[in-house]
């Protein structure tokens, strides 16, 4: 079965799942074996489901329903279908990358470009060599544009998303300290990140520049198809302020309030607020998607409860965006407490990035700091360092938070969100 001749029921088909519980009538199900199941076992439920078409590669599969069809390889398949896909679209694709803020900017951008278009977008957090198909196999003809994150965590990753979803507009959010394991180390970060300028210079697309950023301007410096924003002689020019911990825009003396704390979120609403207005949206509509956006997904997502504010950063965390969640939060009024968990896959700095961390939360002079995690605990004598979460929830039976303010920020891993209910 080739690709050519299987698209047009792909045409046919209602969306692409790779999750046996999502499948409905219609739909193409890429089976994959799993730690619970086989392919195989998926297959049939797919077809008592009524899906158009199932996407198997188990040979000694015997089935012989004409809506099974064999490949050498699913993952394989689904990334040469999304690519056919994409090849066969015309639409502005906008690729995002970074070590932070990726999933935060795609949704400001959707929010803003949905106030003239109809654009498709990554749902969620799917931005890997599954997610990034299964986005490009979710455009639709109705579809104006769309936004595809791009996640990595090693070299040639964001090469390979790109010769998929072949963005027309790329925008890397910023080269922090993530992966720095896989990466292997900072430089590799910006090697590895900056592949999407590499697709972008050689196809002629545009790049989105942050002019703020001393490596976004020296990695594109030259490079003539470019919209900056960040200067005073940027081709678009925001200021920012804040309103009660909430971050704000302004654009020719209009201002636009988000629902986002920290400082560095300015820079996500501003290349939002860039791409809008280069597609012709006025600032009184970008205000108005950047003012209804709410997060509810653990990204500095602030939460009142019992008179408390609590800011939740739980989803992730890394030195850079840790220090960046420290220096926000210190500027909460009132009493502070930081629950901070361990910052995983820094292989051989992590003792040193745990150290930094640890001491610039005791320089700004938080009134309370608790860690939770292995990493923390190995370098922090105190007695309100947690190995995991389960124990700083038994502590938390027995204790209370004093402060107004507390912030969660840790590691996907760590999971703090699960003490949540004990505060
Ligand atoms: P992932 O690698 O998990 O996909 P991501 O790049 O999509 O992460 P977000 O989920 O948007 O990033 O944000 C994660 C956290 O990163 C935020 O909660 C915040 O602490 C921090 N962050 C967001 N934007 C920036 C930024 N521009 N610079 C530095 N840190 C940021
Ligand atoms: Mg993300």
């Amino acid at each position: 079965m080739n690709i050519e001749q299987f698209y047009p029921l792909f045409l046919k088909a209602d969306k692409v799942t790779i999750d046996s519980r999502k499948i409905a009538k219609d739909d193409i199900f890429f089976a994959f074996s799993g730690e619970n199941f086989n392919a195989a076992t998926l297959a049939e439920k797919a077809i008592h489901d009524g899906a158009l078409a199932v996407i198997v590669e188990q040979t000694e599969f015997e089935n012989r329903d004409k809506n099974i069809f064999y490949v050498p390889s699913t993952l394989e398949f689904l990334q040469q279908l999304a690519i056919y896909h994409r090849n066969q679209l015309s639409i502005p694709v906008i690729g995002l990358t970074g070590s932070n803020g990726k999933t935060t900017t795609k949704e400001l951008i959707h929010a803003v470009l949905s106030e003239k278009f109809n654009v498709q977008y990554t749902s969620g957090n799917l931005n890997n060599h599954i997610g990034v198909p299964l986005t490009i196999l979710s455009i639709k003809p109705e579809h104006e544009m769309a936004v595809i994150e791009m996640g990595a965590n090693h070299q040639k990753e964001i090469e390979f998303l790109c010769t998929i979803s072949k963005p027309d507009f790329g925008y890397i959010t910023n080269f922090g300290k993530a992966h720095l394991e896989g990466f292997g180390g900072f430089e590799g970060v910006i090697k590895g990140k900056s592949e999407l300028y590499d697709y972008l210079i050689h196809n002629n697309r545009t790049i989105v520049v942050n002019e703020n950023d001393p490596i976004q301007v020296e990695k594109t410096e030259g490079y003539s198809s470019k919209i900056g924003f960040g200067k005073e002689n940027s081709d678009y020019n925001f200021e920012s302020f804040s309103e009660e911990h909430f971050v704000g825009m302004v654009y020719e003396g209009v201002k636009a309030v988000s629902k986002l704390t920290g400082e560095y979120n300015f820079t996500n609403l501003c290349a939002a607020g860039c791409l809008g207005l280069h597609f012709g949206i006025g600032f009184d509509r970008i205000k108005h998607a950047v003012e209804q956006y709410t997060p509810t997904n653990m990204r500095s997502q602030v939460v009142k409860k019992n008179n408390r504010t609590m800011v939740l950063d739980t989803y992730n965390a890394n030195p850079s965006s840790m220090t960046a969640s420290l220096n926000n939060f210190i500027t909460f009024e009132g009493r502070k407490t930081i629950i901070i968990g361990d910052m995983l896959e820094l292989g051989a700095e992590s003792e040193k990035e745990h150290q930094y961390i640890l001491k610039l939360a005791q320089e700004l002079s938080f009134d309370e700091i608790i860690t939770v995690g292995k990493h923390f605990k190995a370098i922090n004598p105190s007695n309100l360092a947690f190995e995991n979460t389960a124990e700083l929830t038994e502590y938390l039976k027995e204790h209370q938070i004093s402060s107004e303010n507390i912030l969660l920020k840790g590691s996907r891993g760590v999971a703090l969100e699960k003490i949540i209910d004990f505060i």
